[in-house]
Formats: C-alpha cells, sequence, structure tokens
C-alpha cells in the first residue's frame, strides 16, 4: 500500500515513511492511495478481540511492515488500557448506545492512536537504529496521550509544550507526573498560540530539525486516523445484526479527526449508517454541514475545551474525496480559504453526515438530563453528542473522555464528583516542569541540552 499527499505535490510513500513524516512536505495530508474493500473480511473479523481485530485491520495499510512484527507492535498498544474489552459498548436505552474510549492510560480516545504510534516510533528506531525527539504543543489532552505514548521507551525523547497555567490541573499531572526520564513537560510563558507559533519555527529550522531527527506530534499523522477506525468496526460488530446498517454514530469532534476515520471505514465497504457531527459553542463544521459554508470564526474557550479549535486540520482529508481526488482542487480551495477565511461550497453533498452544536450553556443541562434518564456519567465533550439524538434511529455515541477528567463541571451539573484510581495516584506524586519562555531560542536551547543522541 502506498501513500499520497492531498496536495499532489509530494511523491508516494510507503507507511512507514509517511508515518514519521507527519505532515507532507507539500503541506497536504498523507492518505491511501485507494482504499481496500473489506466487505468480504467482515464475517472472518466478527468475533475478533480488539487487538487482534486492530492488527487485521492495520495489516492492509503497515504493509512495509513484516506482519509478526506489526502484530506484536499491535498487542503491546493495548496492554494499558484498564478494561479487557479495550473499547466497552454499553446499552443505556433501546436506541442508545455509548461507545467508550476512555480506558486507556490518559482517559481520553487520543490514547488509542498514540499508544500504536509510540510503539511505531520506537519499532522506527530500532529498524533505522536511530534515536528520535518529539515535539509537540498541546493545549491538554494530546500532549498527555503523546506522552503516555511514548514514556519510558527506549532512544526516544519527547517535548511537549503546554501554556502554564492554562491546562486543568489535572492534565497537568497527567503530563508532569510521570517519573520518566525521557519525557519533558515544558510550561510556557504565554498562551497554546504563543507555544503553537514558537514550535512552528523551531520545526522551520532544518538543520535543527535534522540534527536532534526532530519529529512533530499532531493530529494529521495518518497512522493516527487509521488507528482510530478500529474502534468504529469493533462497535459495529457488537451491535445487534438487524441494527448495524441503520446506525448512527455521534462524534464530539473538534479536528475533524475521530468522525473522519468512522467515514473512511464506510468508504472501505463497512455498512455504516450515518455520522453525526456534533460540534461545541466553536461550530465551524456544524455550519459547514448545515449550509456548505466554512468560514472561519473566532474561538472561544469551552467547557468542552478539546474542541476548541477554528480550523479542522483533518478536514483537508476529507474535501480531498468530496472534490473527486483532484489535488489542484484541493489546492486551489485552500488556497481561497487561506486568504479570505471563507469557502462556500457550490455543489454541498452532506452524504450520511449530520450535525449538531452545543453551547455552554447547554453542557451542564445535557449531563443532567443523560444522568437522570440512564443513570450515566458524560464528560462534557460527551455531553456535546447528546444534544440531540436523531429519535427514529438508533445511535453509537462516542465517549471520547472520562468524566473523572472534569470534575467541576461534573460535580456543578449532578452533585456528583466523579474520581478515578489513576488520577488519584497522580496527586501524590511530585510535579516535575520546565518553566520556558514561549520563543524558539529558548526552546531550541533546552532540546539542544536534553536531546536523546
Ligand atoms: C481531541 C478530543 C476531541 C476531538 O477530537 P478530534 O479528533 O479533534 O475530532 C473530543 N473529545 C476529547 C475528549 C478529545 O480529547
Amino acid at each position: 500500500m502506498i501513500y499520497v499527499s492531498t496536495r499532489g505535490q509530494t511523491p508516494a510513500l510507503g507507511f512507514s515513511d509517511a508515518v514519521a513524516m507527519g505532515l507532507a512536505p507539500d503541506g497536504g495530508l498523507f492518505l491511501p492511495e485507494s482504499l481496500p474493500d473489506l466487505s468480504g473480511r467482515l464475517a472472518s473479523w466478527e468475533k475478533l478481540r480488539y487487538a487482534e481485530l486492530c492488527f487485521e485491520f492495520m495489516r492492509e495499510f503497515a504493509t512495509d511492515i513484516p506482519a509478526e512484527t506489526l502484530r506484536v507492535i499491535v498487542e503491546k498498544s493495548y496492554t494499558a488500557f484498564s478494561q479487557a474489552e479495550i473499547a466497552p459498548l454499553k446499552q443505556l436505552g433501546s436506541r442508545v448506545h455509548v461507545l467508550e474510549l476512555f480506558h486507556g492510560p490518559t482517559l481520553a480516545f487520543k490514547d488509542f492512536a498514540l499508544q500504536l504510534l509510540g510503539n511505531l516510533y520506537e519499532h522506527q528506531c530500532q529498524e533505522r537504529r536511530e534515536t528520535i525527539n518529539v515535539l509537540g504543543a498541546t493545549s491538554g489532552d494530546t500532549g498527555a496521550a503523546a506522552i503516555h505514548g511514548l514514556l519510558g521507551k527506549p532512544g526516544t525523547a519527547i517535548f511537549i509544550l503546554y501554556p502554564d497555567g492554562r491546562v486543568s490541573p489535572l492534565q497537568e499531572r497527567q503530563m508532569t507526573c510521570t517519573g520518566a526520564e525521557n519525557v519533558f513537560a515544558l510550561a510556557v510563558d504565554g498562551t497554546f498560540d504563543d507555544a503553537q507559533t514558537a514550535l512552528k519555527e523551531v520545526f522551520g529550522d532544518q538543520e535543527f530539525r535534522r540534527r536532534h531527527r526532530l519529529s512533530a506530534v499532531n493530529s494529521i499523522n495518518l497512522a493516527r486516523v487509521l488507528a482510530q477506525c478500529v474502534y468504529y468496526l469493533y462497535a459495529w460488530f457488537r451491535l445487534p445484526a438487524a441494527q448495524r446498517e441503520f446506525a448512527e454514530f455521534v462524534v464530539p469532534t473538534g479536528n475533524f479527526g475521530n468522525v473522519l476515520a468512522g467515514w473512511l471505514l464506510q468508504r472501505m465497504g463497512v455498512p455504516i449508517g450515518g455520522f453525526k457531527i456534533a460540534t461545541n459553542q466553536n461550530d465551524i463544521l456544524y455550519r459547514l454541514f448545515a449550509t456548505g459554508e466554512y468560514r472561519v470564526g473566532a474561538v472561544t474557550p469551552s467547557l468542552a475545551p478539546s474542541m476548541d479549535i477554528q480550523v479542522a486540520s483533518n478536514f483537508e482529508r476529507f474535501l480531498y474525496f468530496q472534490v473527486g481526488r483532484d489535488p489542484a482542487k484541493v489546492r486551489a480551495i485552500l488556497e481561497q480559504f487561506k486568504r479570505t477565511g471563507d469557502y462556500r461550497f457550490a455543489e454541498w453533498d452532506r452524504g450520511t453526515f449530520s450535525a449538531s452544536r452545543c453551547s455552554d450553556a447547554e453542557i451542564p443541562g445535557i449531563i443532567q438530563r443523560v444522568y437522570r434518564e440512564f443513570g450515566y456519567v458524560v464528560d462534557p465533550h460527551t455531553a456535546c453528542a447528546f444534544k440531540d439524538l436523531s429519535p427514529d434511529r438508533v445511535s453509537v455515541v462516542l465517549a471520547t473522555a472520562s468524566p473523572a477528567k472534569f470534575p467541576e463541571t461534573i460535580a456543578s451539573a449532578i452533585g456528583v464528583v466523579p474520581t478515578h484510581p489513576s488520577l488519584e495516584a497522580l496527586k501524590s506524586r511530585p510535579i516535575v516542569k520546565h518553566r520556558i519562555p514561549a520563543t524558539p531560542a529558548a526552546i531550541r536551547a533546552f532540546i539542544d541540552q536534553h536531546a536523546v543522541a
């Protein structure tokens, strides 16, 4: 299997190179040159354990990794999950199921992809006899999940920048209480955008980048999207057979990464009924699917902070298919969008997507309602997905984070403080963080000092 860039100006690459590169040099995102048809495999995959299913699925894509090696990488990636089922599907009502994606080490769905990505990086280090230094900026969940994907792995170091005092105390503890020697949590003086800007400049320094074999951790890595396809398939198999083709997956979305994975799986011949894109008050995707207009708005911080985005980076992959896989059209649309912050699709085919948006004012009430109706506690991101479930179809709501990560919001909504043993354990461990200014010079100096050689 080979991988092409959505912007069409990068030579096709194998799986391992596309994963190592992350973003294509032409600024585009990698996609398989053609999607496999899985419809003939489904019957034989139905009963597989989660990690077995993931192996069979990834085998279609990671064709440059020997099968037995890939099996070990995949199996290892799901050992840090606290539930044997990995992604348990729970039935809440006759038409409502919830897919719990928060049983990984950092209690959010990003562990599904970043545990696997960490092991793929480790494998590459061993293969190429090289070390790797991973660098990223985070406003919360991604940094914690990336850190836990690389924790203690020989030959790797990870540097995560975050705005000091602006991530939740529990998220900070997940990044700073690991005790691992290859993890560096960098608390920058400034906002997330300041960190992001400084980081872009560091990556722009090609000599520095090569010298430290610097790799970016972000939401657009090909391996992340593919790893996320697997839980849709796993859940689909666990639905009653008569419901599968009609089920709508309801997905709390910010960067379009999570829902894109489900949609790709549908294109691979898995008959999923449809998808609902559930945004918070930062609703660019809601407006797009409602009207066909993609227009930037200002980001307002919300109770569901991991969905506070302005431009959905993974949308480019969907756009590529939407314009008939024509990279020239992708470039033209993105060019206009970049110039004006606005693009209106003349013929917008929303396909099997629907959309909902949820304001901060609504989130506590939804947490209350779900608790009353089903005796089930949802986190603020998952609450957005419960905004308005279609009454006449079967819904599978993706629960993207554990409510225990957001104790204040939950407590004020229902008077119950959710806890989780892994978060409680963190509270007695020392915080190790490095305060630095949000400047490229300070970041470079820190990496020069601490990178794995
Ligand atoms: C990252 C995140 C999301 C949004 O995921 P996208 O891939 O950006 O769509 C939703 N919920 C939680 C808890 C997250 O951490």
